[in-house]
Parts: C-alpha cells; sequence; structure tokens
C-alpha cells in the first residue's frame, strides 16, 4: 500500500502513528500569517477568512468505508478538452492551484499538487471529510432534518492510495480507455481533496450515484438549499466538455458562499468558466 504523503509546505501537518494529524507551531503561525495577509486582501476581496482557521483543529482519521469506489461513471466519449477563449479572469481569493486551498480546481487538465495530497480529516456522517468543511456539512444535514429529508453521505475523503488501486483494478479488468471513463485517475478526483461529497438519500435506496437520484426529494432539497452552505453541484447538465464529467446529481463540492455569490451574480454555473481554467474529457 503506497504511503499518503503530506505535502511539503508552511502549512503542512504531521501524520501520527495513530493516522491523525496536527499541524504544527509553524503552521499555525505560518496560517495566521496568512490570514493576516488575507485581511488586508479581503478589502477588494471579501475572501473567506473563518473557512481556513478551522483546519488548526487535530482530528483523528478513521478507515474510511468507501461505499462507491467507482463513482464517476460517464459513457465513453471522444476526448475532448475545453480552453478558455477569454482571457482567465482575474479574481481575487484564496489560490485555484494550491491543494489545500478552498477555490482549489481539480479536473482532468489539472492534477493535485502534490499528487498524494491529503487533507487534514474530520468524520461527518460516518465518512471522513476535509475537516474545514465539517461545521458546514454538519449544518446542512441538520438543516435536511429539520426538513423532514433523509440525507445521508455515500462518499467523501478518498486517497490517493484508495484512488489508485481502485483505477488499477478497473484497468486490469477493462482495459485503459473504459477504465478511464468509469474512474478517475489517483490524483485527478476531486474527492482527494475531501472538499467532495456524494450524497445519497433513503427515499430512491436504488438511485444511489445514479441519475435517478436528481429526481429524489433529498436532489431537490439539494438543489434549493445547498448553496447557504457554501456547495456547489460541481458536474451538472451539459458541462461535460467543460467539467469532464457527465452529470453527477448527487456530487457536491464545497467552495464557500463567498464564491458562489460571485458565480451567481456572473451566471456562471462551473469553476472552469468562472475561473478561465481549462477543462474538458482528455486527461493532460
Ligand atoms: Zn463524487
Amino acid at each position: 500500500m503506497t504511503a499518503v504523503r503530506t505535502r511539503r509546505s508552511p502549512f503542512a501537518a504531521e501524520v501520527r502513528p495513530d493516522g491523525s494529524r496536527r499541524f504544527s507551531h509553524e503552521a499555525v503561525v505560518a496560517r495566521r500569517t496568512l490570514l493576516a495577509g488575507l485581511v488586508v486582501a479581503g478589502a477588494s476581496g471579501g475572501v473567506l477568512l473563518s473557512r481556513l482557521s478551522t483546519t488548526d483543529r487535530t482530528v483523528a482519521a478513521v478507515d474510511p468505508a468507501v461505499h462507491d469506489p467507482v463513482a464517476a461513471v460517464a459513457a465513453p466519449a471522444p476526448a475532448s478538452t475545453s480552453t478558455p477563449s477569454a482571457a482567465p479572469p482575474v479574481v481575487p481569493g484564496p489560490s485555484t492551484t494550491e491543494a489545500g486551498s478552498p477555490w482549489v480546481v481539480v479536473n482532468k487538465q489539472h492534477a493535485l499538487d502534490p499528487l498524494e495530497y491529503a487533507p487534514a480529516l474530520a468524520v461527518v456522517g460516518g465518512k471522513e471529510v476535509a475537516a474545514s468543511i465539517a461545521g458546514d456539512l454538519r449544518a446542512l444535514l441538520d438543516a435536511a432534518r429539520a426538513d423532514g429529508v433523509s440525507l445521508s453521505i455515500t462518499s467523501g475523503y478518498r486517497s490517493y492510495a484508495r484512488q489508485k488501486s481502485v483505477h488499477d483494478s478497473s484497468v486490469r479488468r477493462n482495459g485503459l480507455e473504459t477504465a478511464e471513463s468509469l474512474s478517475a485517475r489517483p490524483g485527478y478526483s476531486e474527492h482527494q481533496t475531501g472538499l467532495a461529497i456524494d450524497f445519497g438519500g433513503s427515499s430512491a435506496p436504488g438511485c444511489q450515484l445514479e441519475n435517478c437520484f436528481g429526481r429524489t426529494r433529498e436532489s431537490v432539497w439539494l438543489r434549493a438549499n445547498a448553496g447557504r452552505f457554501g456547495f456547489l453541484q460541481r458536474y451538472p447538465e451539459g458541462k461535460t466538455g467543460i467539467t469532464g464529467y457527465d452529470p453527477e446529481p448527487w456530487h457536491w463540492r464545497w467552495v464557500g458562499t463567498d464564491l458562489l455569490a460571485r458565480m451567481a451574480e456572473r451566471r456562471v454555473t462551473t469553476l472552469e468558466e468562472f475561473f478561465g481554467i481549462s477543462g474538458g474529457t482528455a486527461y493532460a
């Protein structure tokens, strides 16, 4: 099994023998320095400050129970790459390339750097997710429950090693071309950031990770409410050539309410279009 390395940055976390992660004093100082800088930048950008500090917490990791090893089921289609025609807009705010950034864009053209990046983790609804989104995710689940909607988390964080094992066995079984249409390459899955959630529900158990999930009351609730908690429907209808994925009504990505408001203002529904970042169904 491939060991998961934490990235070497001022924010790097130390991994304990039991798998939990702890941010060093230097990491906390570096984070506070960044926050101080962001306060200044925020005067023109309106940045998400509160979100970053939540990753300072120490959170124990547990063994993931992966329910959907092959979550991204897409019909084989001619590979294509989308390149924005206009110059990328300058958007003040967190990085779109730093693996631990709340705005990181991961798609088939843009892998995580480092490839084996692992976030600090928390457990919500029995699944591991990035510690930074635990509060919003719990609040979302609570709000759904209060509305009588029974949402569950089918899949959250998936490690590089887990994705590699799923992808490798799929390649052995199906050949490379089919395997690539069934599961993301390790290092290229948004689930490895810990910011992506595959939701499920009890109203239609047969629709887990299926298109018909989009017609369930859980999905209707998510479309009406998930944005209040910072979650974006990441693979919408009609955008496969841009995101690289067929529509996945169950897959939601935390980006924060600030970015969602800016996307709504510009009537843009994908991160690629908003930031002017290349995407598409072909791997880089
Ligand atoms: Zn997913």
